[in-house]
């Protein structure tokens, strides 16, 4: 095996933690999207910094790849071990350190999950709103920058984490940002560690923004008799400033995938599903002003869910949408697109996408954070049907292609990986370089999560 002598050392270094084969190799080797299973060559399970640091110094001295992995829900392969190495599962670092109630701060270990981390918060009136859907690591969503369903209003893994504790490529260990609300003590290294996916240093501390649980809560769901009205009533609605905690766009297609998958019985239209945040007063007169943009929109069948078991319900469903499309084709993987333009083109993107989606001929149901100007299309490809894949390949560029043309991004909060490595020139250009000169200076022998995010030489950067 290539990594035979760092795999005794870290053996010897971590005894039963350093896991060498069976189902543990083979769990680490999948991912929730369409790529192969790659089987790292061993698992390390750490405890501390201390270790990880160890870990990631024997590792280099050997050349042997380390891809962090928090709890694998990551959607472009970005932890897969595709060069080979250890796969650095950091679960077993999941305490919270600290809650510094009067700072609205908590400290937290990188494989606490943020469902956890808001269990631990309950008592305190405060809570950690950023929501994947999926119940992933706060190490995983501060490499990925993730947001989700609340980003319209409490921001993304950029907004909320203040400071880090990160393990560099030689195992030394530095400290990134403050408790400090705000610094201008030179580059922000916080933020360059926040997004870089494994590939520039390990997390193994994250100091992160808190927020006061709401006094009132109030959700809903309606229905549009076409695409265009609910997204105009999105914009018209972020135009206005009503101070909305969530604002979810579906479409028809996704609409009728969830009366098969729960049972209910939306009409098979468009619909908004949203969610207001604030005291009974505001709250209640945020919904009576959005109330009045649905009916100006001509929008109809407006259900709301005032009990937390209804709410529950609403978006127990919404975070189940991954799932239940994958399970709508029988037989299907999925490619799933996440495109993120100003909030005044997103009517524009989404009809262009729709149309390009329908002459595909693929499945490509179309949901997402439409607040933020953020949707996807999950494209549902016949497993191993080569052709497929090549057709929703080509129909992913061009909508990212589209979202760039648009002012935006190809990816607003899911990642590169490796699924989106090939869009990267086409969105930098030559800040692609920038970027992997920087890798090249904080792990000048590639051994953090290899393959991912940056070139790995430059000729790439010109393709
Ligand atoms: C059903 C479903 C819905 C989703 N919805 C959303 C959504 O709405 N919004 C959104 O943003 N994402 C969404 N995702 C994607 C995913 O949940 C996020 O990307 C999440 O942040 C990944 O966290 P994780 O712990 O699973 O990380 P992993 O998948 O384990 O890892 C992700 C990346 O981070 C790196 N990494 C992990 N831990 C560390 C660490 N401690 N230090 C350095 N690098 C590390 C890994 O090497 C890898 O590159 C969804 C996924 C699924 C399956």
């Amino acid at each position: 095996m290539a990594h035979d002598a760092a795999l005794a050392e870290l053996q010897t270094f971590l005894g039963d933690r350093l896991i060498l084969s069976g189902a543990d190799l083979a769990a680490h080797g999948q991912s929730e999207a369409w790529f192969p299973p790659t089987p790292p060559d061993a698992v390390a399970y750490p405890e501390t910094t201390e270790e990880v640091s160890a870990i990631v110094a024997i590792s280099a001295r050997h050349h042997c790849p380390v891809t962090p992995w928090g709890t694998g829900t990551s959607l472009e392969g970005h932890a897969l071990a595709v060069r080979g190495g250890i796969s650095l599962d950091l679960s077993r670092m999941n305490r919270v350190l600290a809650v510094r109630a009067e700072d609205m701060q908590a400290v937290a270990q990188p494989g606490l999950t943020r469902e956890a981390l808001n269990t631990d918060l309950r008592a305190t009136g405060l809570m950690f709103p950023i929501d994947p859907g999926a119940n992933a690591s706060l190490g995983g969503m501060a490499a990925t920058r993730a947001s989700g369903t609340t980003a319209v209003r409490y921001g993304t893994m950029r907004d909320n984490v203040m400071a880090l504790e990160v393990v560099l490529a030689d195992g030394r260990v530095i400290r990134t940002g403050s408790g400090a609300r705000k610094s201008s003590a030179g580059y922000d290294l916080t933020g360059l560690f926040v997004g870089s996916e494994g590939t520039l240093g390990i997390i193994t501390e994250l100091t992160l923004k808190l927020h006061g649980q709401p006094e009132a809560v109030t959700a809903a769901v309606c229905a549009f008799d076409d695409f265009a009205a609910a997204v105009d009533t999105v914009i018209a609605t972020i135009q206005m400033g009503i101070p909305m905690a969530r604002i979810e766009f579906v479409d028809e297609a996704v609409a009728a995938i969830f009366n098969a998958a729960n049972g209910t019985a939306l009409p098979e239209k468009p619909h908004l599903m949203v969610e207001f945040h604030g005291s009974a007063t505001s709250a209640a007169e945020d919904a009576r002003r959005f109330g009045e943009v649905v009916a100006d929109m001509g929008g109809a069948h407006f259900d709301w869910a005032t009990t937390p078991e209804a709410r529950g319900r609403l978006w127990r469903m919404r975070h189940g949408a991954y799932p239940a499309c994958i399970a709508s084709r029988p037989g299907a993987m999925g490619l799933v697109t996440d495109l993120c333009v100003p909030i005044s083109r997103l009517a524009e993107a989404v009809s262009e996408t729709r149309a390009d989606i329908a002459a595909s001929g693929l499945p490509g149901p179309i949901l997402g954070h439409v607040g933020d100007g953020n949707f996807h299309a999950i494209l549902l490809i016949e497993r191993d049907n080569a052709d497929e894949l090549k057709t929703a390949k080509a129909l992913a560029r061009r909508m990212a292609e589209r979202a760039i043309r648009l002012g935006g991004t190809m990816t607003g909060e899911h990642g590169v990986g490796m699924g989106k490595k090939d869009l990267m020139a086409m969105e930098h250009g030559q800040a692609w370089e920038v970027m992997a000169r920087i890798k090249r200076a904080l792990d000048p022998d590639g051994i953090l999560n290899p393959g991912k995010v940056v070139p790995e030489n430059m000729t790439e950067v010109s393709q």
